[in-house]
């Protein structure tokens, strides 16, 4: 595949961050604050859209990148009774046209079929993704700690293997109640280290289209700054229907920190 380099966009591209004041537990901000800076950077025009509860609906179509973080279960609650409707049609829409997205622990369990609360009801998801979510209740062990991940999605594997001429490991750090099981839809990657969707089959998050759910705070875009490129790259490719090359960052910082990580928790 050759690709072209960076093209000019008429238009800035619209990061949609959903339900910031309410879905940002655990440094989840950082991850839009990592698409933003990586596209200044580099000259491409951003922008950031909220979308919560004041937003028309119209605007969750008009986003190039989305972002949605986690959440403590009563925030989880009251953004499920909100996100329903013409909204929850047009999220699943941009989903599954493949607007690229990272969907941290809350919000990967709003776009499963459902989240069982510890204490409490059901709370029915938007299904986009083929999983479910129970919580063994407020006497069950959090799951919580650091996560090396491998990426097992074939798609975005190849595609990150082709960006880093290495195996794609994601670090990040999990910290949930919820225990996920996947159905049909396709893992992101396998747990080297830490718990991941349930502490039992060694799947972590799941990729479907061009969305990345995941258990890994972090934030995990700044810890894996490539993932990030990634996401640019595919939003640039959809608007412009090229595909194209970002200029590297000086991301050694990032680089030390991951091989630090990586040494303390015996990875490679
Ligand atoms: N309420 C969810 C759980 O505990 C999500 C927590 C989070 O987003 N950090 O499983």
């Amino acid at each position: 595949m050759s690709l072209s380099a960076l093209p000019t966009l008429s238009e800035p591209l619209m990061i949609g961050w959903l339900y910031p004041k309410l879905m940002s537990t655990y440094g989840d901000r950082g991850n839009v604050t990592c698409l933003q800076r990586r596209c200044e950077w580099r000259g491409i025009p951003v922008r950031i859209q909220a979308l919560d509860r004041d937003t028309d609906p119209s605007q969750f179509t008009q986003v190039d990148l989305i972002v949605g973080g986690g959440a403590q279960d009563r925030q989880q609650e009251i953004v499920m009774r909100d996100l329903q409707g013409a909204k929850a049609a047009a999220l699943k829409g941009a989903i599954e046209v493949g607007v690229p997205g990272v969907f941290t622990c809350g919000a990967p369990q709003l776009l499963g079929h459902y989240y069982e609360p510890g204490l409490g009801q059901r709370i029915q998801g938007l299904g986009v993704l083929d999983l479910v979510t129970v919580h063994p209740g407020p006497d069950a062990p959090r799951c919580i700690g650091n996560l090396v991940l491998e990426v097992t999605a074939e798609r975005l594997a190849r595609e990150l293997r082709l960006m880093l001429g290495d195996v794609p490991y994601l670090i990040g750090f999990e910290n949930h109640g919820g225990r996920t099981k996947l159905g049909s839809v396709e893992p992101l990657a396998r747990v080297v280290r830490g718990l991941g969707n349930n502490g039992e089959d060694q799947t972590e998050g799941a990729f479907h289209c061009n969305a990345i759910a995941t258990y890994s705070h972090g934030p995990l875009l700044p810890k894996n700054p490539f993932l990030a490129d990634w996401m640019i790259q595919t939003a640039i490719a959809r608007r412009t229907g090229e595909s194209c090359a970002l200029n590297r960052l000086d991301d050694s910082l990032a680089d030390r920190a991951r091989s630090v990580m990586l040494q303390r928790l015996n990875v490679g």
